[in-house]
């Protein structure tokens, strides 16, 4: 999924959405923000522990901290601590520069082309608007990874306190739980804890990110005590583990009437974005009247009347259009190629003559089609017009001035 600002396309599941595509656009972002309200609601901090791109990269720089911290203490173990901490911070920011710069490119190409990005990178193009935002968004990530890591979701993201908004009594925590006393106080869960808390002292804390780093840590040390971890995934405040003789639905969660009906509304939503894409026409094509004058006669008596034709290619192959008149006695299209070719991703506007000998016209209106022969997609579109012909059954001729 991408949108790409320059070319004003938006890209869903492999699907080229053009923006002025209004209905599939908007579609789609209801479906996805009703998707993470619906995850956040149900599964808490599902997003955090598990996807957000902020915890993944904060996390694999914690680790290459400690690796950098841990090789230079091995090789200069007879140097001074600070000087072994000035080498390691030398050396990981060594590293992290790059890693930066391929975050940001992964970041930045969700919102212009690749290939544009990749050339601007290789001339160190800092002139340029995109080459500014490219360089500056490299320096902010160079600076979250380097000071501010998890620090981001506790004092920056809105989505960490979206989620705590949206979580009630049903939703999936992880819980403390320790009716028979069996934790034995190592804090070996603090240790292993990204964001530096204490879960034994509630399931609420705003910092928890529901990594379950602290689930793995008590399985290991008390599993080698052949005891079961005492912090786990749990339902809610009461700690309901949904043991495996409850009943499916609540054991993914569905638990109340609210979850089922924004699993439902999740369901509207993927229908109709399904269909909206399904009936979705590559060509989209438009032809309307061009009224700054009702009609002009020609040196050869023939009635013209302007028409605009609006074609946009959505497709990835080269289309064709041909347009005809019908119910129109030997009317005629002058002005446009005989069979107009699109490119992918083109647009056109173009205007063109319906023409029409007086002898086959009623004076004033005549109804009358117009004929789009539209290949590849829906072939034979029709679009209803009006052909105005002078009052006067014998019109003085006068050539056209346009
Ligand atoms: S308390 Fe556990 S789940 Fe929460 S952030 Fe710390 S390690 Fe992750
Ligand atoms: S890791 Fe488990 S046993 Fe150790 S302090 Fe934490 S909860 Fe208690």
């Amino acid at each position: 999924m991408r949108i790409d600002l320059p070319r004003q396309r938006f890209y869903f599941f492999g699907v080229e959405l053009w923006i002025s595509e209004f209905s599939i656009v908007f579609l789609t972002l209801m479906f996805l923000w009703i998707l993470i309200a619906a995850m956040a609601m149900i599964y808490g901090r599902f997003w955090c522990g598990y996807l957000c791109p902020q915890m993944i990269f904060s996390e694999t720089a914690n680790g290459l901290e400690k690796r950098i911290i841990r090789f230079v203490n091995r090789k200069l173990s007879n140097g001074s601590p600070r000087g072994r901490r000035f080498v390691a911070a030398i050396l990981f920011g060594l590293v992290l520069l790059p890693a930066s710069v391929l975050v940001t490119f992964v970041f930045v190409s969700y919102f212009v082309p690749p290939l544009d990005l990749f050339h601007r990178l290789l001339s160190f193009d800092l002139r340029t608007t995109g080459g500014i935002v490219g360089a500056s968004v490299t320096l902010v990530t160079f600076l979250d990874f380097a000071l501010l890591r998890q620090r981001f979701c506790t004092a920056i993201c809105p989505y960490g306190y979206l989620q705590n908004m949206l979580k009630d009594k049903h939703t999936l925590l992880v819980h403390f739980h320790d009716p028979l006393d069996t934790c034995i106080n190592c804090n070996k869960c603090v240790r292993a804890c990204p964001m530096g808390i204490d879960i034994r002292k509630s399931s609420h804390q705003l910092e928890c990110t529901h990594c379950a780093e602290c689930i793995d840590a008590c399985s290991g040390i008390l599993g080698k005590l052949g005891k079961q971890t005492v912090i786990q995934y749990a339902w809610g405040d009461p700690g309901d583990k949904s043991t495996p003789d409850g009943n499916w639905f609540r054991r993914i969660g569905l638990r109340d009437g609210k979850r089922i009906a924004v699993l439902v509304l999740l369901l509207v939503y993927a229908t109709g974005l399904s269909i909206a894409i399904s009936v979705r026409q590559p060509i989209l094509l438009r032809i309307m009247p061009d009224r700054i004058t009702l009609y002009s006669v020609a040196a050869d008596g023939k009635i013209h009347n302007r028409f605009r034709m609006l074609a946009s290619n959505r497709g990835h192959v080269q289309a064709r259009i041909r347009l005809s008149v019908a119910d129109l006695k030997d009317g005629r299209i002058e002005g446009i190629e005989d069979r107009k070719l699109l490119e992918p991703g083109e647009s056109a506007q173009e205007q063109f003559d319906v023409v029409v000998p007086p002898a086959s016209l009623h004076a004033g209106i005549n109804k009358m089609k117009i004929l789009a022969d539209v290949t590849p997609g829906k072939t034979g579109q029709q679009f209803q017009e009006t052909f105005f012909a002078p009052q006067d059954a014998s019109p003085t001729p006068f050539t056209k001035s346009r």
